[in-house]
Formats: structure tokens, C-alpha cells, sequence
């Protein structure tokens, strides 16, 4: 054998890079329908750092559409029925999930790993699935123009998978998409966001909390027995916080939050401060003959209103929509992956126009300002006018043009 050479060759009608939210739930639906499908997974497991738990009430109703949802809800988690915000010293609640047209008329709050374990398990019931972990995308096969499989490393050696349809849902530092040139547009952020975990106490309550003051943003969400700490800097000041010192820092939450004075020792060093730093991005074009991005893949989202994962099931959906059935037959047509993103594109650039509002005319905003900030007058309404807070919760938990399930379970 020649070195570089594939050790193994695996042939099978989709080839998914990444076992994220996305690439899981396209494995999943288009095992269910009875195709061929390898899900390669760069990790040994699911089990890593945070990266979101919010499984949104448009995830929730596909989940139902499944038939997956009483046993998916029985997993442990919590559920946000409403997200209130303390901005100096007003309250606000900022939306109310409790009026959303859907089955579940909240936010539940679920480990990642948990929600793609559970996707795995399920996925693995269809002798079709198939998941390799441990499998390192870093190659594409192409024949002349089109893509006809991937390379990747594996503990076993390298492999190569011939596919139909290689599908990069690899998340938003996607090989795939680097690999493919497929051309980025970057629309910048001014923030970078540290997570952190902080011991939850009897007496802390339960619910999710966003707090603004001075140039500071800080919000908890709670995941049972500790607080998942976001604190919000400004893009780039990761090393000013740090040559600050870890006193400085701990005294900054203590500022925001009074009541965490007791437990801001747990910060024992930046070892366990996690800089994520905020990218939103999107594809101008999320495909190739051969190959298709979703998810963060093709469009990095910002972390405000926490609906990368939505976006990313969403996504996934829609593909097999799109491709469950014409993948049956072989490999399927530019005109079909064109028609995908044609059908995510407006979701994802409103939703990504909001992200970008928000984080212009509030983030911006807030992080710049020395004095303590007052709830804009549009915030405050909806305190007055609780009907308005419907609002923000359906862009939220549901987001532009829902997603539903029309791919069938082959017998
Ligand atoms: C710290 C943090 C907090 C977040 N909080 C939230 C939140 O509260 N709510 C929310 O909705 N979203 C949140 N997000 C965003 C959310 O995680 C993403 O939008 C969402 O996970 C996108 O799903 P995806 O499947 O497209 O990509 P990912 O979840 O990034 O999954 C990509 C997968 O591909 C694998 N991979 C990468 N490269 C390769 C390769 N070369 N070969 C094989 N496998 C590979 C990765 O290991 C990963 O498992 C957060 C993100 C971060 C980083």
C-alpha cells in the first residue's frame, strides 16, 4: 500500500460530514426514508463543551412529527416559558412562548450532547445508518468537476467514502465548505461571548436570566444544577480581560450579579473560561454538483436568541424534503441541492438581519456605554403590553417559514 492511500473505501448514498444537530438529523431522516446514509463525526462522542442547549418549539414540533416527542421530553430538562431580561434596573420580560401555535409552548433547555445521543440511538433503529466517529473530513474525491465522495482520517487509517451526495455539516469552521470553494460572505460581530459554569444554590430560582448594565452583558442559563454563564466582550478584548486579572473578572460578574458573590471562587482560573468567538457568516452558494453545506456549515449564526440549532434542524428538514426521494434513484441534480437553499436562504437572511440589528443597535451599544442603561422605550412596552411579547417569541421558537416533516418511514 502506498502511504496516503485510502486503507478502506466505503461506498453509500450520502455521506454527511459532521454529527452536529444538522448533519444528525439529515442521517436520521434519510435513514428513516430508507437510504443509505454515513454520518462521519471528527469526535469520539457527542459528550463535549457547551454549545447551546435550547431545543426551540419548532425543533420540538418536528420532534412530534417523529413520534419522538413524549419520549424525548422524558429526558432530564428544563422548560422556558418565558425570557425576562434585567436591564439596569428594569425588569422586562422579553418573550412569552405560552401563545406560540405549537404542541410545546416552551423552550426546553437540554444538554446538546443529550439531544445528539438521542438522535443517534434513534437513528441507529434504521439498518441504513451508519456513523462513523472518530473520522476526520480533510478530502473530497471530485471527477473532473463534481464531487463524488470524501477523504477522511480515522484511528484506522484514512478513508475514503464514495457517495451520491456528501452533505458538509460541519460546522461553522466547516472543512467542507474551505474544500469545495465555496465563497463566503462575513458580516462581522462585535462581540466575543466567555461561557462559564457556576454552581446553582437552593434559593437561586429557575429561570433563564439576561442581565445589561455599563458596558457589560451577562446572561445565566440554568441547566439544573449549575448556572451556563454567558459574558459578553467586546470583539477582540479577551486578553485586556485577562491582563486585567481573574479578580477583576470575578468582581465584574459579582457587580452584575450580586447574589453569585458566594461562588465566584469556582472561577479558579481562565482554564475554565471559554472564549467563543462570535462569527456570522453565509454561503452565497451552499452547493456544488455533488455537494451540499447546511447548517453552520453554510451559515454561522450569532449567538443572540440562541437559534443555531433551530436553524440547523431546520435546514436539515428541508434537504430531506428536497432529496430524500430523488437520492433513492442516485445522485441527485444541481437544480434539486439549488432548490434547497433557495428554500433556507430568506429564513436564514432574516433571521441573520435580526442577529445583526440586534447586535448593532444593542450590543454595540451596550458594551460602549459608561453610564447605567434604562429599558429602551420599545422594550419597556412590552412590560405594558404583554400581547407584544408574543412577538419575539415567535421569531425565537419558531423562526421565518417553519419547517414540517414530509419525508416518509419506509416500511
Ligand atoms: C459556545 C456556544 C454556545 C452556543 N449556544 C447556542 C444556544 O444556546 N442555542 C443555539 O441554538 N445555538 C447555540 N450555539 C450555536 C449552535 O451550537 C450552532 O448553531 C449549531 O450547533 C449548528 O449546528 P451544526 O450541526 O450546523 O454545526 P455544529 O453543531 O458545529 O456541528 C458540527 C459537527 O461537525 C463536526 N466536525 C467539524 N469538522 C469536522 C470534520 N472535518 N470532520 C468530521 N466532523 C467534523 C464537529 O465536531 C461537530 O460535531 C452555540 C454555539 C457555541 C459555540
Amino acid at each position: 500500500m502506498r502511504m496516503g492511500m485510502a486503507s478502506e473505501t466505503i461506498t453509500t448514498r450520502c455521506a454527511i460530514a459532521g454529527g452536529g444537530p444538522a448533519g444528525m438529523m439529515l442521517g436520521f431522516l434519510l435513514a428513516r426514508a430508507g437510504i443509505d446514509v454515513l454520518v462521519l463525526e471528527k469526535h469520539a462522542d457527542f459528550l463535549r463543551d457547551f454549545r447551546g442547549d435550547t431545543i426551540h418549539p419548532s425543533t420540538l414540533e418536528i420532534m412530534h412529527e417523529l413520534g419522538l416527542l413524549d419520549e424525548f421530553l422524558k429526558l432530564p430538562h428544563s422548560e422556558v416559558r418565558e425570557l425576562t431580561g434585567l436591564i439596569g434596573e428594569d425588569r422586562v420580560v422579553l418573550a412569552d412562548f405560552s401563545h406560540l401555535p405549537t404542541r410545546c409552548q416552551f423552550v426546553a433547555f437540554i444538554p446538546q450532547w443529550d439531544f445528539l445521543d438521542f438522535l443517534a440511538d434513534h437513528a441507529k433503529l434504521y439498518p441504513s445508518f451508519h456513523l462513523r466517529v472518530q473520522a476526520d473530513v480533510d478530502g473530497l474525491l471530485k471527477d473532473g468537476d463534481k464531487v463524488v465522495g470524501l477523504k477522511a482520517k480515522t484511528p484506522d487509517g484514512p478513508i475514503d467514502v464514495r457517495a451520491d451526495l456528501v452533505v458538509g455539516a460541519d460546522g461553522r469552521h466547516s472543512a467542507v465548505r474551505d474544500l469545495a470553494g465555496l465563497e463566503v460572505e462575513d458580516f462581522g460581530a462585535p462581540m466575543d461571548v466567555l461561557w462559564l459554569r457556576l454552581s446553582k444554590r437552593p434559593g437561586d430560582g429557575a429561570q433563564s436570566l439576561g442581565r445589561i448594565q455599563a458596558g457589560r452583558l451577562f446572561v445565566m442559563l440554568d441547566r439544573g444544577d449549575y448556572w451556563q454563564c454567558a459574558f459578553v466582550i467586546s470583539k477582540g478584548g479577551f486578553n485586556e480581560l485577562r491582563r486585567q486579572g481573574l479578580g477583576a473578572f470575578r468582581a465584574a460578574i459579582v457587580a452584575l450579579n450580586p447574589a453569585l458573590a458566594d461562588r465566584v471562587q469556582e472561577i479558579g482560573s481562565w482554564d475554565d473560561v471559554r472564549l467563543l468567538t462570535v462569527k456570522v457568516d453565509r454561503l452565497k452558494r451552499w452547493y456544488r454538483d455533488g455537494l451540499l453545506c447546511i447548517g453552520d456549515a453554510a451559515h454561522a449564526m450569532s449567538p443572540v436568541g440562541g437559534v443555531g440549532i433551530n436553524l440547523a434542524i431546520q435546514d436539515a428538514v428541508a434537504a430531506a424534503n428536497v432529496l430524500a426521494l430523488p437520492l433513492r434513484a442516485g445522485p441527485v441534480s444541481v437544480e434539486l441541492l439549488h432548490k434547497v437553499q433557495a428554500r433556507r436562504q430568506w429564513p436564514t437572511e432574516m433571521m441573520q438581519w435580526v442577529q445583526l440589528l440586534v447586535q448593532k443597535r444593542i450590543i454595540s451599544n451596550v458594551l460602549s456605554m459608561t453610564e447605567q442603561p434604562r429599558a429602551p422605550f420599545a422594550v419597556r412596552l412590552l412590560n405594558r403590553y404583554p400581547m407584544l411579547r408574543r412577538l419575539p417569541a415567535r421569531l425565537i421558537g419558531m423562526g421565518f417559514r417553519p419547517e414540517h416533516v414530509h419525508t416518509p418511514e419506509a416500511g
